[in-house]
């Protein structure tokens, strides 16, 4: 019988991951809470949206339209259930709802390609309307064609910084700054493990010659302080501190913040995969092998949720862990070896990002104890560090159950990193040490209207169909 395989997501990752399932004469279920395929970086525009791909797409139009017309191509040999969350997975079933209706599904092997996130860094003042993430204000760019103020600072670390700025000019948004916390020494010191993918870099520089030739003055190597503004009025301002100790403020009504990405991780972890802790990274990523498979049998990971190397190598890791399904089904496959020979390219690509662009840990220790760390359940550094001491909690979880960071429901997807480098610093131990949030299901908010019964009359459903 054909093993029942089920893909999460349908990203770069995802889509090259189904197209070599039924290559080889599968019938893969292709999951994704999205309304359309693409994911994040080929987010294609809500119907009836009519921009074209090179406006939407810029250099990537090309790339965009393959994975577009690939994935429209194979919707008649696949299951594929759009608007369909994952929130929970059990050995060998995963759990969905699509609406209200709750459903459960066996699978053989499941494909995890749930991609990335932004991954932040509080600075004082962040919970103020007008403060977004880089990603997602780049989404409300590429998926509503609008701007999230009508001055807007960009700033943070990594090459989102530089591309959404680039795109929210190229859009005719006025981008007031780019404030950037890493120094073009660091950079240069990049910059052989960046020339792995000559064409990427190049796409990099042409971003700063984008906001060179708009004017938009760029700050490198800043610390944040605060973002100005008020409960009623919202944000009007930044102010950083620039290299040599002067402190400058920059008038805004909108600010959008990111440091480079974090994978998504839940729905590794809920499938029992084991995690370790990343030194480069300086966080915890699931194990996995060379070809995507975690440390449960049956269970692949690809694309930016297992490691962020961009939507070239997601498309690449999205084809690999299926062949690599295919091949622990007894199937023969070929083109592995040529797939992790690219992908090496692409990991030292990544390690050169990750060392132009690096996480800014130390900011977090120096966070002013009013500083909101947690947005969902409005927790301060200062209040984090108060629990850590005074009860000694200095596990992550252990804190998290104490004070309420982590606990809202973003799941500590935005605060998790922070509130750990909060710990360790206010604790005195390393970060490792520290350890990471538990995924917990629901992995995001279900609705209210998910009845018992409908839950109970699934889970009936799932258990013959397993034990079939
Ligand atoms: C906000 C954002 C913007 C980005 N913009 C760019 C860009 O402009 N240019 C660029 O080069 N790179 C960009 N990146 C990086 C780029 O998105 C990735 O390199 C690439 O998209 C990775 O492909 P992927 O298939 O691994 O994941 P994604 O493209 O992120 O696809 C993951 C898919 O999984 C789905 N999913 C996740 N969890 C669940 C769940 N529980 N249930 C159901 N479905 C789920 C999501 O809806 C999504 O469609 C961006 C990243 C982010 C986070």
């Amino acid at each position: 019988m054909a093993p029942r395989v089920v893909v999460i997501g349908s990203g770069p990752a995802g889509v090259r991951a189904a197209q070599a399932l039924v290559e080889a004469g599968l019938r893969p279920t292709v999951i994704d809470e999205g309304r359309r395929d693409g994911g994040q970086i080929y987010r294609r525009q809500p119907e009836g949206f009519s921009r074209s791909y090179d406006t939407l797409y810029g250099t990537e139009a090309e790339r965009a339209a393959s994975l577009h017309a690939s994935f429209d191509a194979l919707k008649s040999m696949i299951d594929y259930l759009p608007e369909t969350l994952v929130w929970n997975i059990s050995p060998n079933a995963v759990h969905l709802v699509s609406g209200t209706r709750y459903r459960t599904l066996a699978f053989d092997s499941l494909i995890v390609c749930s991609g990335a996130t932004d991954r932040l860094m509080p600075v004082k003042g962040w919970h103020q309307a007008g403060a977004y993430s880089l990603g997602g204000a780049q989404v409300a760019l590429k998926s509503q064609g609008c701007a999230i103020g009508s001055r807007i600072v960009m700033m943070g670390s990594g090459p989102l910084l530089y591309l959404v700025a680039a795109q929210y000019v190229k859009a005719g948004a006025q981008v007031a700054a780019v404030l950037d916390t890493s120094t073009l020494m660091q950079r240069v010191a990049a910059l052989p493990r960046l020339l792995a993918i000559p064409a990427a870099l190049k796409k990099g520089i042409a971003l700063t010659r984008v906001l060179t030739q708009a004017r938009v003055p760029v700050h490198r190597g800043v610390q944040p302080v605060e973002i100005k503004g008020s409960p009623h009025d919202g944000v009007s301002g930044v102010e950083v501190a620039l290299p040599g100790g002067e402190r400058i403020e920059i008038a805004c009504d909108a600010v959008a913040l990111g440091y480079h990405l974090r994978p998504e991780t839940q729905l590794a972890d809920l499938a029992g995969c084991r995690f370790l802790f990343d030194a480069d990274t300086q966080q915890w990523l699931p194990q996995i092998d060379d070809d995507g498979r975690g440390s449960v049998k049956g269970v692949y990971l690809a694309g930016d949720g297992a490691r962020v190397r961009g939507a070239d190598a997601a498309e690449r890791s999205g084809r690999l862990a299926a062949l690599a399904v295919l091949h622990d089904h007894g199937m023969h496959v070929e083109g592995m070896e040529r797939l992790r020979r690219e992908l090496a390219r692409f990991t030292r690509f990544a390690a050169g990002l990750r060392a132009a662009f690096p996480w800014p840990a130390k900011f977090a220790a120096s966070l002013p104890d009013e500083t909101i760390v947690c947005r969902c359940e409005a927790i301060t550094a200062g209040e984090l560090r108060r629990v850590v001491r005074a009860t000694g909690a200095q596990e992550a979880n252990r804190a998290k159950a104490f004070s309420r960071v982590g606990m809202g429901r973003c799941q500590g997807r935005y605060c998790g990193h922070a509130g750990a480098e909060i710990i360790a610093a206010a604790a005195s131990v390393p970060l490792a040490s520290v350890g990471r949030l538990r995924g917990q299901a629901p992995v995001k908010p279900l609705p209210v209207a998910l009845t018992e019964a409908s839950i109970e009359a699934a889970s009936t459903e799932a258990s013959a169909e397993i034990s079939e």
